[in-house]
């Protein structure tokens, strides 16, 4: 039986099109998750790309060839921002444009009307990037991530070694080469893909259920101003580190933070800047802490963080800290940043729970704004 090259792209075209089809309808309609929109454009590229090339030997092979490269690129290429959206990273503007644009140079310049590997290794080249850059996303993804992911990270690894091979291969014989049409021509490439293609869509709509379920929690648990926690999310996750007696046997400090005169800020200056101040305050925060502390929004201009293990001192170097990365952040319209009162409580194994603690913080903030503001006060 002889599989010619057209008839599989045929078939890959056919396959392409089913899983796109479905992609859309069973999953990005309803989940709207970047990551099936991603995959959802790559299919319609290669499609198309599959179909460019079926005009191979046409009078129309001068632009249908170069075409069907450029477009199998941009194929891999939204592969590769398909994977980066699962980190919340966007594409890169350079592969994008440049790789496409490189490989649509090369086809051109490469006699396309009677070439059909007009631009070749450079083709060859892109796909190898462009899926090899999917792979190491993929890969590079947290481990709290589905496990779907390693089957996907090492599927568009071997394509990308795959596309290497026809790379070198292609330079060391040419397109006619024993190994080039055996190993790596565009028949058993076609099957290759096609039978990635199935692994992928196997693990697709585990990977987009995934994104959207971290971006529904993600909105669920954070302040939209300043990105920080929001309360609830804070103290959910402050009472379960406090009796975690793994962290730092269970001890540790709490500090209630409350900008000084916010009111006039606003006042003074708008809304807008207060919101400004507000950021910048969470980036001090952020700036300051370990990333294993907690950092929440508390209520209006009332900010609260948990530190496992700090001492009482501690606990005031960082508040002083905080402080004075906010009042180094530049600002504009001679809006002068709050400057900050803090209150603190330690916790201990014996310690009853996050409210209390936040109320022994709260008495020691009280202490701090009536002894003048623009200082830390421990609760005992
Ligand atoms: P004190 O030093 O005693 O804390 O005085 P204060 O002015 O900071 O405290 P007060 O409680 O009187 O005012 C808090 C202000 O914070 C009032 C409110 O309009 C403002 N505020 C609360 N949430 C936001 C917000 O999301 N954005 C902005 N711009 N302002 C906010
Ligand atoms: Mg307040
Ligand atoms: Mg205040």
């Amino acid at each position: 039986m002889v599989l010619d090259t057209a008839t599989l792209r045929v078939a890959f075209g056919v396959m392409a099109l089913v899983l796109g089809l479905l992609f859309y309808f069973s999953s990005y309609r309803y989940t709207r998750s970047p990551y099936s929109g991603w995959w959802c454009l790559a299919l319609v590229f290669f499609l198309a790309g599959s179909a460019a090339f079926l005009l191979d030997g046409t009078p129309h092979q001068w632009w249908a060839n170069p075409l069907g490269n450029v477009l199998l690129v941009h194929g891999g290429v939204a592969v590769w921002a398909g994977a980066r959206s699962l980190r919340d990273v966007r594409p890169q503007r350079w592969v994008f444009t440049g790789v496409p644009l490189v490989t649509l140079v090369a086809s051109a310049l490469d006699n396309p009307g009677t070439n059909t590997w007009s631009g070749g290794p450079v083709f060859l080249g892109a796909m190898c990037l462009t899926i090899g850059l999917a792979s190491r996303e993929l890969w590079r993804l947290e481990p709290g991530y589905s496990r779907v992911r390693v089957p996907m990270a090492a599927a568009a690894g071997g394509l990308s070694v795959f596309y290497f091979g026809r790379t070198l291969a292609f330079l060391l014989e040419g397109q006619n080469g024993p190994t080039f049409v055996t190993i790596f021509g565009s028949a058993v490439t076609t099957l290759v893909t096609m039978v990635l293609l199935v692994v992928v869509s196997f693990s697709m709509s585990a990977l987009s259920n995934e994104q959207q379920t971290r971006t529904l929690r993600m909105v669920a648990t954070r302040d939209d101003l300043t990105g920080l926690l929001n309360r609830k999310a804070f103290l959910d996750m402050a009472a379960e580190l406090l009796h975690d007696p793994a962290v730092t046997q269970g001890t540790g400090a709490l500090i209630l933070a409350d900008l000084d005169h916010f009111k006039s800020v606003n006042d003074t200056h708008g809304h807008a800047a207060g919101d400004v101040a507000l950021q910048s305050f969470a980036g001090a925060c952020l700036n300051t802490v370990r990333s294993t502390d907690l950092v929440g929004r508390y209520g209006g201009e009332e900010f609260v963080l948990l530190l496992p293990g700090a001492s009482a001192s501690r606990a005031e170097k960082i508040a002083g800290e905080i402080s004075r990365h906010l009042a180094q952040i530049p600002t504009t319209d001679g809006l002068e940043m709050p400057t900050v009162s803090y209150g603190v409580a330690l916790y201990n194994p014996g310690t009853s729970g996050v409210e209390d603690l936040i109320a022994s913080a709260d008495r020691a903030l009280y202490m701090a704004k009536s002894q003048g503001r623009n200082r830390t006060v421990h609760s005992d």
